[in-house]
């Protein structure tokens, strides 16, 4: 854990952010600034700054970043309606905060 990343500090209960769902590996809330009715955020609870940081120890986090983001898709009614699944990566590629996590965006009508 990294003392001045916000998302290591959601991720382990230091603020009083909703966690929708948490596993061993993650946890699962709503973006604060929302880009559709349906804007989660996938966060693993080992900091890594982006996709480029990753190793192949790192392949079960991103597995089941992906798995749990299906789950919540069906939970929150966008699977069948469809719906986006983004990693922003460095500033370049719009990530503002570095420490990876998964955007799952939709509910579009
Ligand atoms: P990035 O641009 O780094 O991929 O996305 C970071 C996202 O995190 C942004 O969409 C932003 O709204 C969201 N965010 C930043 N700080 C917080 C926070 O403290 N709480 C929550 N729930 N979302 C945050
Ligand atoms: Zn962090």
């Amino acid at each position: 854990m990294e003392k001045d990343c916000i998302f290591c500090q959601i991720a382990h209960g230091r603020t009083d952010t909703e966690i929708l769902t948490e596993t061993d590996t993650l946890v699962v809330f709503k973006d604060i600034n929302p880009h559709a009715p349906v804007h989660l955020l996938f966060v693993p609870k080992k900091h890594i700054r982006s996709i480029n940081d990753l190793t192949s120890a790192d392949q079960e986090i991103l597995s089941e970043l992906i798995m749990v983001a299906r789950d919540m898709a069906k939970e929150h009614g966008v699977s069948k309606s469809g719906y986006k699944l983004l990693y922003n990566v460095e500033k370049g590629g719009g990530q503002l905060v570095f420490h990876l996590h998964l955007h799952l965006i939709g509910g579009w009508h």
